[in-house]
């Protein structure tokens, strides 16, 4: 017989990693009411805090006063906490020295940014290549302007192959690429494409919003020019992401927002010279707490053993592909069909059931939170067929085997008893 597994617990602990969730029935008058711990499968959409980014928000939360322009105490804290906060970000990331770090509200708010500052004439212009793989975030800032979309072939060597024959075909400003597909998990060279991308005169930008939680990325050893990625996906709250990359197209762009803190000076019609650097971007007061908290979750994933991540992670996917494949009725996604490396996000159908009722039938009668419908990612939901909507389960640093042997027991009862 198969050797016995040990449990896996959280690497990290998260906040409300041990709530009660209701199951049905829970509350009507006069019945007792079962409750589960809710099993969070839902990483991807936003993982929970830490408990040492809720600890250092809680810390930090008596500075709280406006940063930059103050001469107080508190706004002198402030300021060097969300400066701090920059660089603590800025090197989790492996930012070359002259990179902008610019806090964003998220990766869609960093992507739109830099879309609005790829040269539109002169040195570097040119179309932007993207793939029909991509979230909506990394697909629509690019193709509502000069663009070309490379629909993403069987396997990733050859989608790889196609970006190149676009690239040599035309020269392109910018590729734009995720670094791990937010529907299937798999991962993309990011490295060899930005190898490709330079080789044909282009820069490339990675969306890390899905890699960046469950990969060290380095800016400087994957020789990418731009990464953008979320805060709430990375362990902090709502509300804080970033953009981090080269100067030289940000320094000119149109600022993100325009109003205070953007500007070096305004005239009495009104008219401003903007400043440069990433102040130029980050018009209005900024979310401190945000970047705090961001800054926190980085430096509590920098603190883990190298590799840490990465078992964790693959000794719970595991238990949570196998279980799922071995499920007849169970159809989990891929977009490629060479791919080898893979996070812990696993799309998957269920057939004969639809997945929004799925999804409200796992965390009814078993408490567990997954994802249903298209992700975002309606391009590649399409291709691979999937009409209705998918579900998602996706772990990160809080989760535990039992949480994947949960979702399995839960899916296996589904169809062999029904909802
Ligand atoms: N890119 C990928 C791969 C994502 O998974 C997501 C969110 O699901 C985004 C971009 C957009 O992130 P946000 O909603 O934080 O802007």
């Amino acid at each position: 017989s198969a050797p016995a597994r040990l449990p896996i617990g959280p690497l990290l602990p998260v906040v409300g990693g041990n709530l009660a969730a209701p199951l049905a029935g829970d509350g009507t008058p006069g019945t007792t009411g079962r409750t589960a711990r809710a099993v969070n499968l839902d990483y991807a959409a936003s993982a929970p805090a830490l408990q040492a980014v809720a600890d250092h928000v809680a810390e930090v939360l008596p500075y709280y006063a406006s940063v930059h322009r103050g001469a107080g105490y508190a706004s002198q804290v402030s300021t060097a906490l969300y400066e701090s906060a920059r660089q603590t970000v800025g090197a989790f990331v492996g930012a070359r020295p002259g990179d902008l770090t610019i806090f964003t509200r998220n990766t869609t708010d960093a992507l739109n940014l830099l879309a609005a500052s790829v040269p539109q004439d002169g040195p570097g212009a040119g179309e932007v290549i993207v793939l029909d793989v991509e979230h909506h975030a990394n697909l629509l800032p690019w193709t509502s302007g000069a663009h070309r979309l490379i629909p993403t072939a069987a396997t990733v060597a050859e989608t790889v192959a196609a970006l190149e024959a676009a690239l040599a075909e035309r020269p392109a400003a910018l590729v734009a690429v995720t670094g791990c597909s937010n529907v299937t998990g798999e991962i993309l060279p990011v490295a060899e494409i930005a190898r490709i991308a330079h080789a044909h005169g282009a820069r490339i930008v990675v969306d890390g919003a899905q890699l960046v939680p469950h990969r060290r990325v380095d800016i400087a050893a994957l020789d990418i020019d731009y990464l953008a990625f979320s805060g709430h996906k990375l362990y902090a709250p709502f509300g804080s992401g970033v953009l981090i990359g080269r100067s030289d197209w940000l320094d000119v762009a149109p600022p993100h927002q325009l109003g205070g803190g953007a500007v070096r000076a305004v005239n009495a019609e009104g008219r401003a010279t903007w400043t440069t650097g990433v102040a130029r971007h980050e018009g209005g007061t900024p979310n401190v707490l945000g970047a705090a908290a961001l800054a926190a979750a980085c430096r509590a994933i920098a603190e883990l053993p190298e590799g840490a991540i990465e078992e964790h992670e693959a000794a719970l996917s595991e238990r949570l592909l196998e279980g799922l494949e071995s499920i007849p009725q169970v159809r989990v996604l891929r977009a490629w069909s060479d791919s080898t490396e893979r996070v812990g996000v696993v799309g998957f159908t269920v057939e004969g059931h639809e997945a929004a009722r799925v999804a409200v039938y796992l965390s009814a009668e078993h408490g567990v939170g997954v994802r249903d419908g298209k992700f975002c990612a309606h391009p590649l939901l399409n291709r691979l067929g999937v009409t209705g909507g998918a579900l998602r389960a996706s772990l990160g640093l809080g989760s535990r085997s039992e949480d994947a042997e949960r979702l399995v027991h839960a899916v296996r009862t589904l169809v062999t008893e029904g909802e």
